[in-house]
């Protein structure tokens, strides 16, 4: 077993959940109610009062009570209708994490970043939706509970299919007015209309106007500036007191850069704070415009620690390569900086539907060249999804012999190895036809995730070999193998989906994995083996040649789920396996 650090009051939860059934279905307060989590816990609630000013500060006229998820999440008998069923695709779990090592004045800190991030989850409601109250008012509970999971009447693990309304989900959700053509978007010469951070609204005029977020949403972003302002006072990290300083300005301005660039210097903090509009996705129809978010986040230090030993092994794994020379003359990418959190706080875009456990940031080009980027690896909730999802999941569909080998340590290192993975390859093609990304256009992102989870496995592979690190290469295997189905759910919609369902595809067709007659699925490892590593050349061939074609027939031919597949993950939904968790926090 890999070791793996800082789970203090995760693994009291543990030991509750084995301790006795009972906790499984008591209330999560009770549960957290332990010992090391009563600290945590008393802070939260002592930061309570001081949420309340967020009323005062919103000048949209909603209101900020923050809802939490309704006990709904915990349900776990048969669902009697619809909304049951949607509902139990997430389940519930409290955000936390053990505080007691950080300094009295990181521990103040926490309350004030809280309520920053819980300013910019309103703002994320009318970005996404519009008027929050106006929705929830006239919901029942489950409905409301439905609402809040998905920041609007819209199913969001569904491709945003409606069901609390009519009315489909526009695709530019509510940063453009409903009437505007693409039309009169294209004519329209204001050349703020496509900048990142503004609203496009109607004026008296009925003319478009882009707004700069930092007047559109002026008043609760100058509190949630003050807030940053305060939280710095408090740091006992310079590179975390300037950071905070310069996101308080940023927010404020929108002018995100010097602080992106002080949020790479920042080394040895261990408070983070991810906070400001930053993902593009709800912008389904342009693209522009981007989602105000917020993570609080405390650093695993020791991980951290690991992770930059492990990239020092990134250029002999490059040569390594099982591929012909021409494709591996680049140097690995080792401007990746790459960290282990607990999250505290999820809020707005990133709390909106499925949960993300891993953050590649910032996403300002010039500052990735200039110094590069950090990825973020989100431990406790990855915990969670280990054991909430994958491992039922594992457990329904896996040869039964094979379960000792699906573990945690396993998972969070695949993922970790996937994020590392990325940094390999290359990111130019070897014929002159330019970057990879733009050889392959819109198939290029599922063929870079299937590249990085392949080149992830065999980064272990070839770590374990030199007793860099200690788990077993069948429970890496076998647990990966458990996460492709686990991913798979999520819809061959996503890149992600794709580049699974395409390595699922091919693992059959190559014997390395196999449906036995009881319907649950084996691995021959040998074989699995030697796919990694011709799977491995197909996909950096397919890159390094920038051979669109050959990518678009992998993806046509490969990311398809087969009806019996179809059937087998249909099981796990009947058996009320959730998707994906909702956050109390
Ligand atoms: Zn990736």
């Amino acid at each position: 077993m890999p070791v793996i650090s800082g789970f203090l009051v995760i693994s009291n939860y543990n030991k509750c959940n084995t301790a006795a059934l009972i906790c499984r279905y008591a209330d999560l307060n009770l549960i957290t109610m332990t010992l090391k989590s009563f600290l945590f816990l008393s802070l939260v609630w002592f930061a309570l009062p001081s949420c309340k000013n967020e009323q005062n500060v919103l000048s949209t006229g909603e209101t900020s009570k923050q809802e939490q998820p309704h006990d709904y999440y915990k349900f776990e008998g048969v669902p009697i209708d619809k909304m049951d069923s949607l509902l139990m695709q997430y389940r519930l779990y409290a955000l936390e994490t053990d505080l007691s090592t950080l300094t009295p004045n990181e521990q103040k800190m926490i309350p004030i970043l809280i309520e920053a991030a819980s300013i910019v989850d309103e703002l994320f409601w009318i970005q996404s939706y519009g008027d929050k109250n106006a929705l929830l008012k006239n919901l029942n509970d489950k409905e409301k509970a439905f609402a809040l999971v998905n920041y609007g009447p819209w199913e969001r693990l569904n491709g945003n299919a409606p069901l609390l309304t009519d009315a489909q989900k526009p695709l530019g959700a509510n940063f453009y007015p409903a009437d505007m053509t693409d039309k009169e978007f294209e004519m329209w010469p204001d050349t703020n209309k496509s900048s990142q951070y503004t609203m496009v609204r109607r004026g008296k005029d009925g003319k478009l106007m882009a707004i700069p977020y930092h007047e559109f949403f002026a008043e609760p972003l100058k509190r949630a500036s003050f807030l940053l302002e305060q939280a710095a006072a408090l740091a006992d990290d310079d590179g975390l007191q300037k950071y905070l300083l310069l996101r308080s300005k940023a927010l404020i301005i929108d002018d995100f850069r010097p602080s992106d660039m002080a949020w790479l210097d920042m080394k040895s903090n261990k408070i983070d704070l991810v906070i400001g509009p930053i993902e593009n996705y709800e912008d389904q129809r342009y693209g522009f415009k981007t989602s105000y978010e917020a993570y609080v986040l405390i650093k695993d230090l020791e991980w951290s620690r690991k992770l930059e030993k492990f990239k020092a092994f990134l250029p002999d794994l490059q040569r390594g390569l099982p591929v012909g020379p021409a494709y591996k003359t680049e140097a690995p990418g080792t401007d990746t900086e790459l960290n282990a959190y607990d999250v505290i706080q999820y809020k707005g875009d990133c709390n909106a539907g499925s949960k993300t456990i891993a953050i590649n940031l910032p996403n300002d080009e010039v500052v990735q060249l200039e110094k590069g980027t950090r990825r973020l690896q989100l431990k406790n909730v990855m915990e969670q999804k280990f054991k909430e999802i994958l491992v039922p999941i594992a457990t329904e569909l896996l040869d039964t012999n094979l379960m000792k080998h699906v573990n945690f340590g396993a998972f969070f290192e695949n993922t970790m190895f996937h994020e590392v993975a990325h940094g390999l390859g290359i990111k130019n093609t070897v014929n002159g036809k330019g970057l990879v990304r733009t050889a392959l256009k819109e198939h290029y992102a599922a063929i870079e995730e299937g590249k990085a989870d392949i080149l992830g496995l065999y980064m272990i592979d070839y770590l374990a070999s030199r007793n860099e690190i200690q788990g077993s290469m069948e429970d890496y295997i076998t647990t990966f193998f458990a996460s492709i189905f686990r991913s798979v759910r999520f819809g061959v919609g996503s890149a992600h989906g794709k580049a699974n369902m395409i390595r699922f595809n091919y693992l059959m067709d190559q014997g390395a994995i196999y449906r036995n007659s009881d319907g649950r699925y084996g691995i021959h490892f040998e074989k699995f083996r030697k796919s990694m590593s011709s799977m491995s050349a197909l996909i950096r061939t397919i890159q390094g040649d920038g051979n669109y074609d050959k990518a678009a027939a992998l993806i046509r031919d490969k990311a398809v789920i087969s009806s019996q597949l179809a059937a087998d993950l249909d099981k796990l939904t009947k058996k009320n396996i959730a998707v994906d968790l909702v956050f109390k926090q």
